[in-house]
Parts: structure tokens; C-alpha cells; sequence
């Protein structure tokens, strides 16, 4: 009798857990050391060995997309979709994260006094920056705040190295002019985008280029390029493959080595802090649930209709999901979920080979969630009362914010300091969030490559259409 063998989703669940029961257990026994030594190594593997295949992935599955479409108007009217539905699914997930934080109210769980000193401490440095204070609240002119004013002078706190670093990253990002998204997305030397994974967006400009002038020549000419990317395209998705045979064990490693980093040796540090910031961990969570069980269902279901199936979807998909979790990369993830929606959603290769490499490194629904939720959080627990125009500025900023976040882990803590700075909070606040900002990381990049698969599956269901 033939045994039935376990999916491999299953097979990655069991590898997840099992990674997240070791990081326990290696940090009440102490064994945090061996878990980074011994342990860790293998996800730092699976992940380079990802990286990888992901940016010849890119290169060559977008020119093969390219070169199958019949003619550069298709590829106009993707574009046109795939930016539109995008920058759409964005907006909702700003949405969805401003309203929740505002019903939640997670910057109010602290007391009046703390808050009111938080406050007084933003007026100082507010004062120092010459940064203007929107809401016309003057705490630290109040004669009964004497007292707590000279303290806040006196404790405006000193950035650590981390938060300098990407303090100064976002600014870099901001003084370039508001062309400069347009100039970085055209590279100076291929060999140089490839070799850096944050400039897929380069590679992906290369490989549009390149495919469109496959299909301008001669049939005759093109053919033996457009073949030779073809069976490079085939022979990189051989080794997504490959590579994820070994998926269960690999993301156990991974697992198994953040978590074990985060709890250290110290199992109730690591409680104690995810208590302190509970409510605001579980605001952004509660938000990227509802998008990704409720926002992309009615989307998908309004677009594909019979289609759609609410179980198949997530079984379909969620090998690239598990691994967006334990990576916290949707570029790492890349050849996953290339795989997922193609091979279970039945997604055309020339769609998806389109669509997904854009979306990974533009669309990033998850981010701008969580950054619309962390800055309101900052805001409320500093007693800083947002107006309407700074909510616009932050669906703005957010949308923006999560185009240009890299996608890579942490980018998006990165980019909240420009959400921040937009509406005249201090940027420095990023320090509060630093410490949880992992798992939440690993959260939204799940919603982010979710959202590809989503926005996929329906530019298909459009295309098939025509
Ligand atoms: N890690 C996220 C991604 O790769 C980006 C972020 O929000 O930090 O999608």
C-alpha cells in the first residue's frame, strides 16, 4: 500500500514550530550560544541560498514574460493594472491600520502622568528643531508643569547607534529630490544592480528593456536569446525546487535562530517586554489579519468570483507565506511564491513573471499598515493629538514610504522615520518600536507577499479576459 505523503506545507508548519519550541527551550537552558552556533547557520543558508536564485530569477523570467507577450501595448495595460491595483490595496491597508489604531487606542494604555511627561518632553525637543507643534497643546506653559519640564530637559536621551543609522538611511532617502525613485530606477551597470538586493528594481528596468527589444527585432534573431532565457528561467525555478526540498529543515534553523535571539538567555525579558508594547503588537497583527482573511477574500471573490476558493488560496500559497514569516523578506521569498502561484494558483508564467517581481519590491500592504499603526501608537502615547491633514500626510507618506522600503527585513522601520518626520514627530521614536519590531516584521512581510499573490491572481484573471 502506498504511504500518502505529507504536504509540504504541513511539513514547513511542523518545522516552524518546531523552531519556535527550540528557541525556548535554548533559552531557559541557557543554549542561546549553541543555537547561534550551531543552529542558526542553516537559515543563514537557506536565505543566501534564495537570494541567490531570486535576482537571475527576476532577470530572466521577466524577459521571458516580455518576449511572450505578442505585443509592447500588453505589457502597458499590465503595467497600468499592476500599479493601479497596487498602490489600491495599499490605501486600504493605511486604512484599515488608522482606523483600528484609532478604535484601539494603543498610545492611551499608558497613565495621564506619563503621557503628559512624554509630552512635555516632545514640546523640548519640538523647541530645539524648530519643529512646528500642530495641535496648539501647550503642556510644558502650564505652571503646574514646572517640575516636570526641567526633567524633560534634562532627559531628551541619546540615540543609540542603531536608531542613528536609521535615522540617517531615511534622510538620505528624503534629501534626494523628487525625481531621484525615477533615477534610481534606471541603472548605470547591470552587473552592479545584480549584485545588490536592493536594487531589484534596476534589474527588473533591465529586464522590461531588454524583453521589449527582444520582441522589436526579428523573429529569427530573437529566437535563440529568448530561448536561452527561457531555459535559464526553467533551470532557476529547478533550483527553487531544489532548494525547497529542504524547506522544513531550513526554516526551522531560521526560526529557531531569530527567535532564540530575541529571548537570549533570558526567556521573561523577552515577556516583559512584548507585555509592555502588547497592545500595540496586537493592534498592527489584529489589522494584518483583517487585510489579508478579509480585504484580499473580497477583492479576489469580487474579481474572480467563482473562481476563488477562501481554503484553496491559503493552502495554495502558503509555503511562500511561512517562509515570508521566518525571513522577513519578500525578496528572499521571491522564488517561492513565484512558484506557489504559478504551480498551485495556475497563475500564467507571463503574469506572474511580471507582477511579482514588481510587487515584491513596490507593493507592501503589510508595511504601510504597520507604519500608519506605529505612528499613531508614537503620537497617542505622547499626547499629541493628529489632525485630518496629518492622517492624509500619513496615508501619503505610508503609501510612499512602503514603494520605497527595500524588500528586506527591517526596511520598513527605516522608512516610518520619514512617515514620522513628515507630521513633525520626533524620528528618534523608532527606539520605542525597535525592540518588538522583528516579530512584527516577520508578521507584515507575510501580508506583503500576500498581497502580490492577491494582486497576481486577479491581473491574470483580467488578462485571461481580453
Ligand atoms: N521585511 C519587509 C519585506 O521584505 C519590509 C519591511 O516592512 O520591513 O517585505
Amino acid at each position: 500500500m502506498k504511504k500518502k505523503k505529507l504536504a509540504l506545507h504541513w511539513k514547513i508548519i511542523i518545522g516552524l514550530l518546531l523552531g519556535v519550541i527550540w528557541s525556548m527551550i535554548s533559552a531557559s537552558a541557557g543554549l542561546s550560544n549553541f543555537t547561534a552556533q550551531w543552529i542558526n547557520p542553516f537559515g543563514v543558508i537557506f536565505i543566501r541560498l534564495l537570494k541567490l536564485i531570486a535576482i537571475p530569477l527576476v532577470l530572466f523570467s521577466i524577459i521571458t514574460g516580455v518576449a511572450s507577450l505578442s505585443d509592447a501595448r500588453k505589457l502597458g495595460r499590465m503595467g497600468g493594472r499592476t500599479i493601479g491595483m497596487y498602490l489600491a490595496t495599499t490605501a486600504v491597508a493605511v486604512a484599515v491600520g488608522l482606523l483600528l489604531a484609532n478604535v484601539i487606542n494603543p498610545g492611551k494604555k499608558l497613565t495621564d502622568a506619563d503621557r503628559t511627561y512624554n509630552r512635555i518632553k516632545y514640546e523640548v525637543w519640538a523647541k530645539q528643531n524648530q519643529v512646528d507643534i500642530r495641535d496648539g497643546i501647550c503642556e510644558s506653559c502650564k505652571s503646574e508643569n514646572v517640575f516636570l519640564l526641567q526633567k524633560a530637559q534634562g532627559d531628551q536621551g541619546e540615540n543609540t547607534e542603531v536608531v542613528k543609522s536609521k535615522i540617517e538611511a531615511a534622510q538620505k532617502f528624503k534629501e534626494s529630490g523628487p525625481l531621484q525613485v525615477l533615477v534610481d530606477f534606471v541603472p548605470e551597470n547591470i552587473i552592479g544592480a545584480m549584485g545588490n538586493m536592493s536594487q531589484m528594481l534596476q534589474v527588473i528596468f533591465f529586464a522590461l528593456l531588454f524583453g521589449l527589444a527582444l520582441i522589436s527585432l526579428k523573429p529569427e534573431v530573437a529566437k535563440p536569446a529568448i530561448e536561452f532565457c527561457s531555459s535559464a528561467n526553467e533551470a532557476f525555478l529547478k533550483m527553487v525546487e531544489m532548494v525547497m526540498l529542504w524547506a522544513p529543515f531550513f526554516i526551522f534553523a531560521l526560526t529557531a535562530g531569530v527567535f532564540s535571539q530575541m529571548a537570549g538567555d533570558d526567556l521573561n525579558a523577552l515577556i516583559e517586554l512584548f507585555m509592555g508594547l502588547g497592545v500595540y503588537m496586537l493592534t498592527v497583527v489584529l489589522g494584518l489579519m483583517v487585510v489579508l482573511f478579509g480585504v484580499y477574500p473580497l477583492i479576489l471573490k469580487q474579481i474572480l468570483k467563482k473562481k476563488f476558493g477562501y481554503k484553496k488560496f491559503f493552502q495554495d500559497l502558503s509555503p511562500a507565506q511561512f517562509l515570508a514569516f521566518s525571513s522577513s523578506s519578500s525578496a528572499a521569498t521571491l522564488p517561492v511564491t513565484l512558484e506557489c502561484v504559478t504551480e498551485n494558483m495556475k497563475v500564467s508564467r507571463s503574469t506572474a513573471d511580471f507582477v511579482l517581481p514588481i510587487g515584491a519590491t513596490m507593493n507592501m500592504n503589510g508595511t504601510s499598515l504597520y507604519q500608519a499603526v506605529a505612528t499613531v501608537f508614537l503620537a497617542q502615547m505622547h499626547g499629541i493629538d493628529l489632525n485630518a491633514s496629518q492622517y492624509v500626510m500619513i496615508t501619503l507618506t505610508a503609501t510612499l514610504a512602503s514603494v520605497g522600503s527595500a524588500a528586506v527585513p527591517s526596511a520598513g522601520l527605516v522608512m516610518l522615520v520619514m512617515v514620522l518626520s513628515a507630521i513633525g514627530l520626533n524620528p528618534a521614536w523608532i527606539a520605542i518600536l525597535f525592540p518588538v519590531d522583528r516579530i512584527l516584521d516577520m508578521s507584515r512581510t507575510v501580508i506583503n507577499v500576500s498581497g502580490d499573490a492577491a494582486v497576481a491572481a486577479a491581473i491574470d484573471h483580467w488578462e485571461q479576459k481580453e
